[in-house]
């Protein structure tokens, strides 16, 4: 949970200051696309030969001094990738072309990083003791897994989601279902209070109910339902397992 909650921090930390800077980057590279289209890939050989003779490298400074300028701001901004520190690099002579190539390689760096942050983080629903697993049960699926505790144990969302029901449901008595952003869906049920409603945006291991005995049940605990491609429960015990959470 603790832990949960500090890498979320970190990284919508991490978010907007990569947002922030992604909007710098785009304004850079089409300050450096425009100086070379202007100057057509002539231009650019040209500046490549220029850059190599200092003497007659003043006519191209312009754009090469926003260039750099925008990236020295944009490399002191950045926390965790040292090997960027070379488009820092400002030299007077440096070539456009070279420049912009490694704003892209940059540009392509700083994707797969936010990729990362983004992956999904996943948060065991609620503690308490495993009841009643999948499978078949009194005659029917039992399409989820069961974790008994007091009423009210917190009941939280398993991936950062949106919220797609919140409130009475047949034989939940009440359950909240969470859209999650690769298209699963969770499913929570008899819980006593909602902390969450339709629409609201969740993240992984935020409190959205507290457990309860409503609807068909026999005692406080969570029934719990995960959904990989939105319609089709699977066992939660193995899709848990798989990341890196032992339910029993
Ligand atoms: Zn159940």
């Amino acid at each position: 949970m603790r832990m949960t909650t500090q890498r979320s921090t970190g990284g919508r930390h991490r978010k907007i200051t990569s947002s922030q800077t992604t909007k710098g980057r785009i304004a850079l590279v089409a300050v450096a696309t425009g100086a070379v289209s202007t100057a057509g890939i002539g231009g650019a050989a040209a500046a490549q030969i220029q850059a190599q003779n200092p003497e007659q490298s003043t006519t191209a400074a312009t754009p090469e001094i926003e260039l750099a300028a925008n990236a020295a701001e944009f490399a002191a901004s950045s926390e965790a990738a040292p090997q960027i520190l070379a488009i820092a690099e400002y030299k007077p002579v440096a070539n456009l072309a070279d420049q912009l190539t490694k704003a892209v390689e940059h540009n392509t760096f700083r994707t797969e990083i936010d990729q990362a942050l983004r992956a999904p983080s996943v948060a065991k629903p609620a503690e308490g003791a495993f009841t009643s697993g999948f499978g078949p049960r009194w005659g029917t699926l039992h399409a989820g897994i069961d974790i008994a505790n007091a009423v009210g144990t917190p009941i939280l969302a398993v991936m950062d989601g949106t919220v797609i029901d919140s409130g009475p449901a047949s034989g939940y008595g009440q359950w909240i279902r969470v859209q999650h952003d690769d298209g699963a869906v969770s499913v929570y049920g008899h819980m006593e209070t909602l902390a969450v409603s339709v629409g609201d945006r969740v993240t992984a291991g935020q409190n959205i109910a507290g457990m309860g005995n409503r609807g068909f049940s026999t005692g406080s605990h969570l029934h719990f339902e995960i959904h990989p491609n939105g319609n089709g429960a699977v066992d939660p015990v193995p899709w848990f397992a798989e990341r890196g959470i032992t339910i029993q």
